[in-house]
């Protein structure tokens, strides 16, 4: 990289967030460290990069939450290098099992809020930054789906899975509407991953219980699927756009 530019990575704090975030400020790029409710994980993401000599502030916003989105990019705006990079990472999910006749229109509603208008908006913020028809130096932008967008999630939570399907076609129609104005649009799409959602989603052991039965009888680490996505974000990318890129060993 030639002159320092920032990446903002939501939902950074912990988790595949914060291992795109350490690894971005090793490959050079500022950092902007959104979270939501755990400044004191954001702050530790943070301070470990400066103490590596990077460039890192953090950031909070809840994702459903358009007016805290807007007010997070003029946070960054103020504090950090011209904007390089969108990481859409912050995602909802259900508190537990849940089949569709659990749910009503509030839970659903409250989930797509975060993962896709949450995603949206903050792409919507890049791309007023970074288009080159704009005035900006164009750039890219990494949603992260789910391997659950292909296989549908059903007894677990669907309206999640739904909610990253909506996400890949987003991706899709956004690479497309961009393109021209110098900014690529790419998706990662993790499958069973070592973090703490599982107990968010009040699965605590379904990584012990589910890794067996995939194809390489593990699964992932956060900073399997950082590297794709930073790999997706760099100039070695410089020609993949619109690209959803499965990180699930397999399966
Ligand atoms: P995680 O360990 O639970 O971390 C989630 C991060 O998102 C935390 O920093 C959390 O911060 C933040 N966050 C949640 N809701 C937010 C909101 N409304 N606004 C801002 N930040 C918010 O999750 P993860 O496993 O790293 O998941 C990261 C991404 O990978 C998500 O998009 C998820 O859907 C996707 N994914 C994960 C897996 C997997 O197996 N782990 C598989 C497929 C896809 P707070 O605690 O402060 O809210």
């Amino acid at each position: 990289m030639t002159e320092r530019r920032t990446m903002i990575v939501t939902g950074a704090s912990r988790g595949i967030g914060a291992a795109v975030a350490l690894g971005a400020a090793r490959r050079g790029w500022a950092v902007g460290v959104n979270y939501r409710t755990q400044p004191d994980e954001a702050e530790a993401v943070v301070r470990s990069i400066r103490n590596d000599g990077g460039e890192a502030v953090a950031l909070a916003a809840d994702l459903g939450d358009e007016a805290a989105i807007v007010a997070m990019f003029e946070a960054a705006d103020r504090q950090l290098p011209p904007l390089g990079c969108l990481v859409n990472n912050a995602a909802g999910v259900a508190p537990r099992r849940l089949r569709l006749t659990d749910l009503d229109a509030a839970a659903i509603n409250a989930l797509l809020a975060v993962n896709v208008t949450g995603a949206m908006v903050a792409a919507r913020e890049a791309v007023r930054r970074m288009a080159t028809a704009g005035g900006g130096a164009g750039g890219s932008i990494v949603n992260v789906s789910s391997l659950a967008a292909r296989h549908g999630a059903p007894n677990l939570y669907i309206h999640y899975a739904a909610s990253k399907a909506a996400v890949d076609t987003f991706t899709h129609g956004l690479a497309l509407e961009v393109a021209a104005d110098g900014i690529r649009v790419n998706a990662v799409r993790p499958g069973l991953i070592d973090t703490e959602i599982h107990e968010r989603a009040g699965m605590a052991s379904r990584v012990e219980k589910v890794a067996p039965r995939l194809p390489m009888k593990r699964a992932g680490r956060p900073d399997e699927v950082a590297d794709a996505i930073l790999w997706l974000a760099s100039e070695e990318a410089s020609y993949v756009t619109g690209a959803i890129l499965d990180v699930g060993g397999g399966a």
